[in-house]
């Protein structure tokens, strides 16, 4: 049997017509850029969200970048960001103009530990980018209460974390905006790079919209100096076809996500994702903990199961931020985490007995 870390064509094939008709209505409309399929998906979003607004954006990093900028972050300024995420979620920092402040990783939950953020404020501190990782949400409550009283912006990046709730509040709504990837392989993806913001802030929106498009809210009016950010129509239209069926897609991937738990449970080698208390995790990665990670990596690729880790280098080790000085010792947990997590292959068209299979390999390897 072969199991491949994703597929992106059974998904397609699954809603073909959907798809195909979406892409051909953008090219006979040649409704390339801006036009109504892309306000007809941020409508769309902004409804399943239950938000204000969305803005398209042209890809999940920019959107970070866009909202800090927005949000008046720059030079001198610190971002408080997990030191186990994808390097959009430090990089943007900098590129706002302001410096990435690193915080070690939960051992349980893989994303920012919110007990050690308070310890990371100076008076140089402007907001904290809680990153849903994997598709679980950050202990907001928590985040929101120290942002709250330092006077911090919360910035949600919800990149992996489409629907994911937290206390019944979907992902995104709990501080001054939320960002998304539609990047193909992200739980909603598009054909291509494509991204949003969602916010209930009404002058942050404007302002967000109007950076992203040049400065300009209406043509050839630049207010001021912007970027080219778009979510372009034929992104937009797929997506639209797309966002009906992420709600059974989740469930699909949660339902994934139980038959693992069953199937792996009681193997002393590997530790089971856990999902914190409150919410709702939307796994878009399945990623257990395991002894003797390659090797099992490696044994599995040999029976045909594609794995994957997410991710092999914590952000500060990265060659990347080498100027920042960092040592092992100053994140012992992601340290350890990198040696040891795994990414299984999770999907909502997957099959019972592709996991069946994954889990049996997975005992094999312990066995011996
Ligand atoms: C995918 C991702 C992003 C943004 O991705 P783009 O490729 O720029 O759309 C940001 N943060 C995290 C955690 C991601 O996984």
């Amino acid at each position: 049997m072969k199991v491949p870390f994703a597929d992106l064509n059974a998904q397609y094939r699954s809603i073909k017509p959907e798809i195909d008709s979406a892409i051909a209505s953008v090219i006979a409309e040649s409704a390339f850029i801006g036009g109504h399929f892309v306000k007809d998906f941020e409508d769309q979003f902004a409804k399943a969200c239950g938000v204000k607004h969305v803005i398209g954006c042209g890809n999940g990093t920019d959107t970070l970048y866009v909202i800090m900028k927005m949000l008046g972050i720059g030079s001198g300024d610190e971002v408080i960001t997990p030191a186990n995420s994808w390097i959009s979620s430090s990089e943007s920092i900098t590129q706002a103009g302001a410096n990435p402040v690193f915080v070690d990783a939960d051992a349980d939950y893989f994303s920012l530990d919110e007990s050690l953020v308070e310890s990371k404020i100076t008076n140089r501190t402007k907001a904290v980018i809680a990153v849903h990782l994997h598709g679980q949400m950050c202990e907001m409550d928590k985040l929101k209460a120290i942002c709250e009283k330092h006077g911090l912006f919360l910035i949600e990046d919800c990149a992996q974390a489409h629907f994911s709730e937290y206390g019944g509040i979907i992902a995104g709504l709990f501080g001054a905006a939320g960002s998304f990837s539609f990047y193909p392989g992200k739980n909603l993806g598009a054909y291509g790079d494509a991204g949003c913001i969602i916010t209930n802030d009404d002058k942050l929106a404007e302002r967000c919209r109007m950076y992203a498009r040049h400065g300009a809210l209406i043509k050839h009016q630049h207010i001021i100096e912007g970027v080219n950010s778009r979510l372009d129509g034929l992104q937009a239209a797929i997506l639209s076809a797309k966002l009906p069926h992420l709600g059974s897609w989740t469930a699909k991937r949660i339902e994934c996500a139980a038959h693992y738990n069953e199937r792996l449970v009681g193997i002393g080698c590997i530790v089971l994702p856990a999902v914190r208390s409150k919410t709702k995790h939307t796994f878009h990665l399945y990623v257990i903990r395991a002894e003797r990670r390659d090797d099992l990596a490696k044994f599995l690729q040999g029976q045909g199961i594609e794995t994957s880790v997410h991710y092999p280098t914590p952000l500060p080790f990265l060659p990347a931020y080498s100027y920042m000085g960092h040592k092992r010792s100053d994140f012992p947990v992601a340290a350890k985490l990198q040696e040891e997590i795994l990414s299984l292959p999770i999907y909502p068209e997957m099959q019972g007995e592709m996991i069946d299979y994954v889990a049996e390999n997975i005992k094999n390897f312990y066995r011996n």
